[in-house]
């Protein structure tokens, strides 16, 4: 995971940690090689020049420059940027509300939607100790609907059972009874995805939010497609109030693009990385730790 941006900041950090003494110029190479870097991890040119911004005047300080170990000064001031860009740990999930609590991921088609409701409810099962039911509101694609009874099925997790030609918001009714009725403690909604953001596909998720009015709405978005997922989450954030960003394939993202973008660009926190096709390959998102792999 953002293998080349660790492999970057590895080259250009070990070239200003051998430095026993660093000089103005020095830095402002360091600082060029960082943007360059970020920049090609597809970063948002944005987000890198505020980064840039931020660092520079605190590595170019005297103390800095003047001091026994620059590099290793540098890297930390690197470092504490990296989280606070990251955003802040917030594990947190709300469940206050009457039970069934209310949640709803949305996001584009293709995205990993499907397969992070399955991979939240295993998650909120072993660790929340509650009893999950799954809702595919996705009436446009019946395969979806079909994928996520399957889901449910192969990892013992309950899901409403289907019923053709049901409208989303008589779904979402029938679904608060059936779960009443069965003691799930929360309801995980899979809403439809599109492979564009489009009038009628807000206005659907919206009348939704509006119906079940959730604790969580999770926008799931693919960590591969760069700056655009987050520009994607910018405008989902518009539209409903979403609470928390749940990164898929970022076990294959080289890059690290999406994930240092999205909290500048939405506001939004990311609280999950999805890490692989298996139900169990969902990790909570910490800051601090990706920051780590990044600095190598
Ligand atoms: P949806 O259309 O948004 O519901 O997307 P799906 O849940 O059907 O996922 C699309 C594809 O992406 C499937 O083949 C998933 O197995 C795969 N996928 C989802 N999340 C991840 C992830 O975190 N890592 C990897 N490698 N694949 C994922």
């Amino acid at each position: 995971m953002f293998e080349n941006l660790t492999n970057k900041f590895e080259e250009i950090f070990s070239s200003l940690k051998k430095a026993a003494s660093l000089d103005e110029n020095q830095v402002d190479e360091g600082l060029r090689s960082i943007r360059q870097a970020l920049l090609e991890a597809d970063v948002s040119l944005d987000v890198t020049k505020d980064f840039i911004e931020k660092v520079k005047p605190k590595v170019m300080g005297q103390e800095i420059i003047r001091s026994t170990s620059p590099g290793d000064m540098v890297v930390k001031i690197v470092y504490d940027e990296l989280v606070s860009l990251l955003g802040e740990s917030n594990t947190d999930i709300n469940l206050n509300a009457v039970p069934p609590v209310p949640m709803m991921l949305v996001g584009l088609q293709g995205s990993g939607k499907t397969t992070t409701t399955a991979k939240l409810a295993k998650y909120l099962e072993k660790n929340k100790k509650k009893k999950i039911m799954m809702v595919s509101l996705d009436v446009y694609r019946p395969a979806a609907q079909e994928q996520l009874r399957s889901l449910g099925e192969q990892n013992d997790i309950l899901t409403l059972p289907i019923i053709e030609g049901q409208l989303p918001a008589d779904i979402c009714r029938r679904a608060v009874s059936a779960a009443n009725l069965n003691g799930a403690e929360i309801i995980l909604f899979d809403t439809a995805g599109r492979t564009q953001i489009d009038l009628q596909m807000m206005s659907e998720i919206k009348q939704i939010e509006s119906i079940i009015k959730p604790t969580e709405v999770f926008l799931v978005a693919d960590s591969l497609t760069g700056q655009v997922a987050a520009e994607v989450a910018k405008e989902f954030k518009n539209t409903v109030n979403v609470t928390g960003i749940v990164l898929t394939r970022a076990d294959g993202d080289a890059r690290g693009g999406a994930a240092l973008s999205m909290k500048y660009v939405s506001q939004v926190p990311i609280k999950f990385l999805g890490v692989g096709e298996k139900i169990e390959n969902l990790e909570v998102f910490h800051p601090d730790r990706i920051a780590n792999r990044i600095l190598g």
